[in-house]
């Protein structure tokens, strides 16, 4: 769906509230958005008050390869709007009644690292409902704490305030369809989905600076062919990539082996030269950005050329601009993708 303004910039109708025309199929979608809501906050508020009976032995659906039962959860307790059982989920609770902290970690890693779940909020966390119901469960526990400080604030001030929807953070406003109801009963707070999609942004601009997997196996590979020691297989490799990573030293020591690797900042962005930038070459640019898309690096495409290395297909896709997947890489992350020269 093409909306009217803020497009070309990537924001779409985010952290907009769109009043369409009542004969218009938008506004059918923005009301049917708002009553899916208003369960969901149903499901929030009977979740909060403990409004549910935890369902155990569920038989397992083998045609779908579930072998082991499921849980649900039954939410008839909770009479202020009739919500139908969840049922087919895994919940974990232990014989008291909590949930292993590792694996609320990972759920609250898991709503804060992913950009749907932090443009969506905790109506859109719902979503999830192993992992929701998890922290849930744990929230009624001994414990009383869904896993994370910020959710039990939430919750606190949620109940404090007589569940009242205004503090609950829209589950559109922060997408690219924006909020399409104007009447929507629920938070639009622009500053705190910046907040949160800015973050993102930012670790993944930081990702897209550093050696691909694929580039650092590949180095690695090399490395150990050009030591001539006995040859390690696949997945060995693969377990010492993350050595890479550390941030002492120039090059970094293989258990097994004993062969040094250099350790690298960039790779020449073609796969057939593959040209390292080593992290112990710190006062030569041994590599050049691409000023179109400010991602890729090239040890220069002359060079590549003068090798050999490519073939007529990858040149002439080359001397028109970096490589397709790279362009689409840099514009999904909002980077500026014109002006200035490219790569040859
Ligand atoms: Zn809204
Ligand atoms: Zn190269």
């Amino acid at each position: 769906m093409e909306h009217q303004t803020g497009s070309r910039n990537g924001e779409g109708n985010r952290y907009k509230r769109l009043s369409p025309n009542p004969r218009s199929q938008e506004y059918k979608i923005g009301k049917s958005m708002t009553e899916h809501a208003r369960e969901r906050f149903h499901y929030l508020c009977a979740s909060i008050q403990g409004k549910f009976i935890l369902i155990d032995h569920i038989p397992p659906k083998i045609d779908n390869g579930q072998f082991f039962d499921r849980q649900g959860l039954d939410f008839s307790p909770y009479k202020d709007y009739k919500l139908q059982p969840i049922l087919g989920i895994k919940l974990f609770p232990r014989t008291d009644g909590t949930v292993h902290p590792d694996e609320l970690k990972m759920y609250h890693e898991q709503f804060a690292n992913s950009w749907r779940h932090s443009e969506g909020g905790i109506l859109h966390n719902m979503n999830d409902k192993r992992e929701f119901y998890n922290c849930i469960l744990n929230y009624h526990s001994l414990e009383t704490t869904t896993g994370n400080a910020e959710w039990d604030a939430f919750f606190e001030k949620l109940k404090e305030s007589g569940y009242d929807k205004s503090l609950v953070p829209c589950a559109h406003f922060g997408t690219l369809t924006g909020c399409m109801d104007i009447d929507c009963p629920f938070l639009h707070d622009e500053e705190m989905f910046r907040e949160r999609r800015n973050k993102i942004l930012a670790s993944r601009r930081k990702a897209l600076f550093e050696p691909t997997p694929k580039q650092r196996f590949q180095h690695m590979q090399k490395t150990y062919k050009s030591k001539k020691k006995p040859s390690r297989n696949e997945s060995a490799l693969v377990a010492t990539l993350d050595d890479l990573d550390g941030d002492d030293g120039d090059e970094t020591d293989d258990e097994e082996t004993k062969i040094k690797v250099p350790r690298v900042r960039h790779f020449c962005a073609n796969m057939e030269c593959m040209k390292p930038w080593l992290r112990k070459q710190n006062d030569v640019a041994v590599l050049q950005k691409c000023a179109r898309c400010q991602w890729t690096f090239y040890c220069s495409v002359r060079s590549c050329l003068d090798f050999g290395l490519l073939s007529v297909t990858s040149r002439t896709e080359l001397s028109i601009d970096c490589l397709p997947e790279t362009r689409l890489a840099s514009s999904q992350v909002g980077l500026r993708t014109s002006g200035g020269d490219h790569c040859e």
